[in-house]
């Protein structure tokens, strides 16, 4: 940094399960994949830290060359809109906070532990991933249920995907040129999990996730937005526990349940290939995208851009064309050829001639917006 150039990258996946991976690059062109159980965050991030310090295909030559570490952590309640430098009373914040985060919190706690160990002269730097969503007014975060469990409880819209959100804002507002006071956007991130967010002057204003990131879009495993009477129902029809709708609404419902698979290419395949429950499945993951522009549209008043981001919408002509069907009337009109083109670079404008509204496909990337953001925080004065 400042130079904003990835020089090695990689991911650890299925922590904690019998068989598990490590991958690692670097720009001078190492590429290691490394087959193995991965017992926890620990063991994993210590992984990570032996190949960046590895003598060929490492970047670094001491753990003392790293003067910032940023993280992404999940949930930082009410108490945290901006980056923050992790000292022993925020890491005991994001502990008081794992009731609102059980899955991701204490992951996230565990991998600022093991980095202080191995990093103790860098500055640890939390983003949290609920941050840019705290600009949003009480009218937009409230549920309309008893003031005392928002008031004790802290029961309220949350929303999550705030880095990708703040990234790809960021970057259509540099594109657009148009004061950013005065630029409304759309964010549409489908990914695995999916989200879209309504901002403003550079600020989210509203979003379909909510006091879990369980609700709002269809996504690959959850179910988004359901009926909470369904609850009652499963509990009292079908006897299943707490812990078992859990389960079915995050991990077995959306395109998964409805298909059987959760990837969006293979639901396309078999949708071309006549699989009449892969049609149907991409038919309602599109209305409901659709559905929320409308909303979102009504909320800002007028629409300057919608943004398409994450491995779904930067990768699926079909989606984007399915979401931009018919929405002639709100201005947003999509250029066939310049969608089945995709992204040709930082910032590509798909919209047809006749579209008032830009149609933008932007690649996010939550890491460079972390460090950007932990930069800023703390490494002009290293
Ligand atoms: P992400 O969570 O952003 O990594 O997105 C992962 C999802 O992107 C996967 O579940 C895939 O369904 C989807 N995806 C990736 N590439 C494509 C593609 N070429 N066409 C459609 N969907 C894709």
């Amino acid at each position: 940094m400042p130079g904003s150039t990835a020089v090695a990258g990689g991911l650890v996946e299925r922590i904690g399960e019998p068989t598990g991976r490590v991958l690692y690059w670097s720009q001078a062109g190492a590429k290691i994949e490394r087959e193995m159980p991965v017992a926890d965050h620990r063991q994993g991030l210590t992984q990570v830290v032996e190949l960046l310090l590895d003598e060929r295909q490492g970047v670094i030559g001491s753990a003392g060359e790293i003067t910032a570490v940023g993280h992404r952590v999940v949930h930082g309640g009410e108490k945290f809109s901006q980056p923050t430098v992790i000292d022993t009373e925020v890491m005991d914040t994001i502990r008081e906070l794992i009731p609102l985060a059980p899955l991701h919190n204490p992951a996230n706690l565990s991998g600022i532990e093991v980095a202080r160990e191995i990093f103790p002269e860098a500055a640890q730097v939390a983003v949290f991933d609920t941050a840019f969503h705290q600009t949003m007014l009480p009218r937009a975060y409230r549920y309309a249920i008893p003031n005392a469990l928002y008031e004790e409880q802290h029961i309220r819209v949350y929303g999550f995907h705030g880095t990708s959100h703040l990234y790809v804002s960021k970057m259509a507002l540099a594109h657009l040129g148009k004061p950013a006071a005065d630029t409304n956007l759309i964010s549409i991130h489908l990914g695995n999990g999916a989200s879209m967010t309504a901002v403003a002057g550079g600020q989210s204003v509203d979003t379909t996730m909510g006091f879990s990131p369980l609700p709002g879009l269809i996504m690959g495993t959850r179910s988004g937005d359901i009926d909470p009477a369904v609850i009652f129902y499963l509990s009292e029809r079908l006897n299943m526990s707490i812990p078992e709708i859990d389960r079915l609404l995050n991990k077995q419902s959306g395109l998964l349940g409805l298909t059987g698979v959760n990837d969006v290419r293979d639901i396309q395949e078999r949708s071309e290939a006549g699989d009449m429950a892969a049609t149907l499945a991409l038919e309602m993951y599109a209305y409901r995208i659709k559905k929320y522009i409308g909303a979102y549209t009504a909320v800002l008043g007028y629409l300057d851009a919608i943004i398409f981001t994450a491995g779904v919408g930067q990768n699926s002509p079909v989606v984007r064309q399915l979401v931009c069907a018919n929405l002639e009337s709100l201005g947003i009109v999509l250029d066939e050829e310049k969608n089945a083109a995709g992204e040709t670079g930082p910032v590509s404008e798909i919209q047809g001639e006749n579209g008032r509204v830009k149609i933008l496909i932007i690649p996010t990337n939550e890491e460079l917006e972390i460090a950007s953001q932990t930069y800023a925080l703390v490494g002009q004065n290293k």
